[in-house]
C-alpha cells in the first residue's frame, strides 16, 4: 500500500462513519449490510486523484466511461439481496470490484463477470489485497449471465439492460432474487423473485446506471 493510501486509511475512520450515518438517514437499516460497507475501504477502488472523495455518497468515474456506483445504491441493492439470505451470488459488472468486496463480506460464494479486461485486472488485485477469497471473477460478456456456475440464490446487475434477459432469470434458484436497474434514459430498480415457474416483479425506485453493453473489451 502506498503512503498516500495509508494516510487516507488512517484519517478516514470518521469520514467513513459519516457515510454510514448518511446511509442510515436514507433508510438503510440492516446492521449487517452497514457493517459490510463500513469494512470496505472505498478509496482503494479509485484512482489516487479521486480517493479523497471516496466517502462521499456519489458515483465516481473509474475509467472507460464507467462509474463506481453511489454508496447508497450499493447499500440498497445489497440490502435487498441480503433480505433473501442468498449463499451463492452472481454479480454482472465487476467494475472497480467495490460492490464485489461488499458482497464477499456477506455471502458465502460470489461470482462476478466484467466485460472490460483492464477493469477486471485491477478489481482482481484489489480483492486479493482485501483477502476476498470467496469471489470468482470472469472476463466475459455477462449479459446472458454465467450459466455454468448457476443456479444462483441471488443475482445483482450493476449496469442497466433495457429489459432483464430471460436467460438470466433461468439461472435463478427457486426462491432466488434478482436485483437490476432496467431501462434506457429512464431507469427503474427492479426486484424479481423466482417462485417455481413464476417470477414476481417489484419496481422500486428511479436509478441511473451505465448501460449493460454486449461484447468484451480486451
Ligand atoms: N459494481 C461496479 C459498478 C461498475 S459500472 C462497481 O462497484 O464499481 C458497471 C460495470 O458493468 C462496468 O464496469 C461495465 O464494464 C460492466 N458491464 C457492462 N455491460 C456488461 C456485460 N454485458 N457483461 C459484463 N460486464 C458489463
Amino acid at each position: 500500500m502506498s503512503a498516500h493510501m495509508q494516510g487516507i486509511g488512517m484519517t478516514s475512520r470518521r469520514t467513513r462513519l459519516r457515510l454510514i450515518q448518511r446511509l442510515k438517514d436514507k433508510g438503510i437499516s440492516s446492521p449487517q449490510v452497514l457493517d459490510a460497507i463500513a469494512e470496505v475501504p472505498r478509496h482503494i477502488f479509485l484512482d489516487e486523484a479521486l480517493a479523497h472523495r471516496a466517502y462521499e455518497d456519489t458515483a465516481l468515474p473509474i475509467g472507460h466511461n464507467q462509474t463506481l456506483s453511489q454508496p447508497y445504491i450499493v447499500a440498497r441493492m445489497t440490502e435487498l439481496l441480503y433480505g433473501h439470505q442468498p449463499k451463492k451470488v452472481l454479480e454482472l459488472g465487476t467494475g472497480s470490484g467495490y460492490q464485489t468486496a461488499v458482497l464477499c463480506n456477506l455471502f458465502a460464494e460470489v461470482f462476478s463477470v466484467e466485460r472490460i479486461k483492464s477493469l477486471q485486472d485491477r478489481a482482481r488485485e484489489r480483492l486479493r489485497d482485501l483477502k476476498c477469497r470467496n469471489a470468482v471473477l470472469r472476463h466475459a460478456d455477462g449479459g446472458m449471465g454465467w450459466p455454468e456456475r448457476g443456479p444462483y440464490d441471488g443475482i445483482i446487475v450493476t449496469a442497466a439492460p433495457t429489459e432483464v434477459p430471460t436467460e438470466l432469470l433461468q439461472q435463478l434458484a427457486d426462491n432466488g432474487v434478482l436485483i437490476s436497474p432496467v431501462g434506457a434514459e429512464r431507469q427503474i430498480l427492479v426486484q424479481i423473485v423466482r417462485r417455481g415457474d413464476r417470477f414476481e416483479r417489484t419496481e422500486l425506485e428511479a436509478v441511473k446506471f451505465v448501460p449493460l453493453l454486449s461484447g468484451v473489451v480486451r
